[in-house]
């Protein structure tokens, strides 16, 4: 049997567990710069705000319900984070980290009838330890146990777990269960198979495997398989190395001159490579975009990508900034308020598995050596003690008017609790 372990709205608990008195009270978390919605409480969510909704949009909501909102912190919800993962891991005999607020727990070899048991105690102690709730699905395969947790979630009176095992009640779930929101299925899947009139995940079951295969690959093989509890997705200890890197900003005010955007790109773009290097990445696809305010009506619209494949792949700051920067020059235009940009490390592969090139003319020894130094230098003294030229002396600001502190990992910001 596999679980799932997902946080209930996590951003907007986290903020909930430092202040009780938003308790049944609706909250909002915004993106970077205070841009969009990114997590919402359940009281928010019954007030139609929708996710990704522009915070701008939302003021008279806001106001007339009172909605709390806060920026993103996220040195606290990571640190939140860790301590679920630390609790659950602690419970289960292993966890595979999936995101910031989901982990499956490998619970082969448990004797069935304690799962119910195990599953609740899990949800309970992560409540009581961290005051986040959390919906846990345990089920066959991992697809299954997605589902389990889901409604777990719409079914409070689960009390946090949902263990379905019995084939009568996998059944019955999954003949209400939109194949939308099935884990794998996304919208041009979900478009096809409405088309072909499989609307539940039930239906899909019903499809011959061999129409799932020629339509949907081995990877909808899969999922077929896991929905008919033949478990076919592997447990990983490890999380598996980033497949993509990326540093995309909205900016705190438009930028509209190349030398403002090129100051930017060369910061994201060395933010990428140092994650490059931390997870002992190299990268073989660098891509840049920019884009102008897509809500601002009746302003001229910009937005361009450009991407180059290199033909040496590396993880030195000095060539991803210089290849990020002649891919601004080469398609920036003048006459745009640009208010957002981004850099995307894509074909990553470890960096024990690099190929020469035999017209590879860097010392790559030389760079390996700097860039060594140059993280060890930023570890130690703080992020931005050493940059290249081009990124500029400052970091650029953000707008986080909501911001609530590090609770957790800042001394100077710790709860003060007055005891009369
Ligand atoms: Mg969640």
């Amino acid at each position: 049997m596999y679980g799932l372990c997902d946080c209930n709205n996590f951003y907007a608990s986290c903020e909930r567990v430092f202040d009780p008195s938003l308790e049944g009270r609706p909250v909002i978390v915004l993106s970077n710069n205070d841009g969009c919605v990114i997590a919402r409480s359940n009281e928010a969510k019954r007030l139609g705000i929708g996710m990704g909704e522009p915070y701008f949009k939302l003021s008279q909501t806001i106001r007339q319900h009172g909605v709390n909102v806060f920026s993103a912190n996220f040195a606290l919800y990571g640190d939140m984070s860790r301590r679920v993962m630390s609790l659950l891991s602690r419970i289960a005999p292993a966890i595979e980290v999936y995101s910031i607020d989901e982990a499956f727990l490998d619970l082969r070899g448990i004797d069935p009838k304690k799962l119910d048991r195990l599953g609740h105690t899990a949800a309970d102690t992560v409540r009581r330890y961290t005051g986040i709730p959390v919906s846990i699905g345990i089920a066959p395969t991992k697809t299954l146990a997605k589902i389990a947790s889901k409604l777990c979630k719409r079914y409070p009176k689960l009390d946090g777990c949902c263990y379905m095992y019995r084939q009568e009640d996998i059944e019955k779930v999954l003949r209400k269960y939109p194949i939308g929101d099935v884990w794998g299925v996304g919208a041009r899947w979900e478009r096809m198979l409405l088309r072909c009139g499989v609307a539940t995940a039930w239906d899909f079951t019903q499809m011959p495997p061999e129409w799932v295969r020629r339509h949907m690959s081995l990877v909808g093989l899969r999922m077929w398989k896991e929905l008919h509890a033949e478990a076919c997705i592997d447990f990983e200890n490890n999380h598996p190395a980033k497949k993509r890197i990326a540093t995309t900003r909205s900016f705190d005010r438009p930028a509209s001159t190349l030398d403002e955007l090129h100051q930017r790109i060369a910061q994201y773009a060395a933010a990428c490579a140092e994650k490059l290097r931390r997870q002992h990445g190299l990268c073989g696809e660098i891509t840049v975009f920019i884009m102008t305010d897509r809500f601002k009506e009746g302003a001229p619209q910009c937005c361009r990508s450009r991407l180059v494949k290199l033909s040496v792949a590396t993880s030195s700051t000095l060539e991803i900034v210089g290849h990020a920067v002649a891919l601004l020059k080469s398609m920036f235009s003048s006459g745009f308020a640009y208010t957002r940009a981004g850099v995307i490390l894509s074909d990553i592969r470890s960096d024990d598995a690099s190929q020469q090139d035999l017209f590879d003319t860097a010392d790559r020894t030389k760079h390996d050596r700097l860039m060594t130094a140059v993280d060890a230098l930023n570890a130690g003294f703080g992020r931005h003690t050493v940059g290249i030229a081009s990124e500029g002396r400052e970091p650029f600001r953000m707008n986080r008017n909501h911001l609530s502190p590090k609770y957790t990992t800042d001394w100077e910001q710790i709860i003060r609790v007055k005891a009369h």
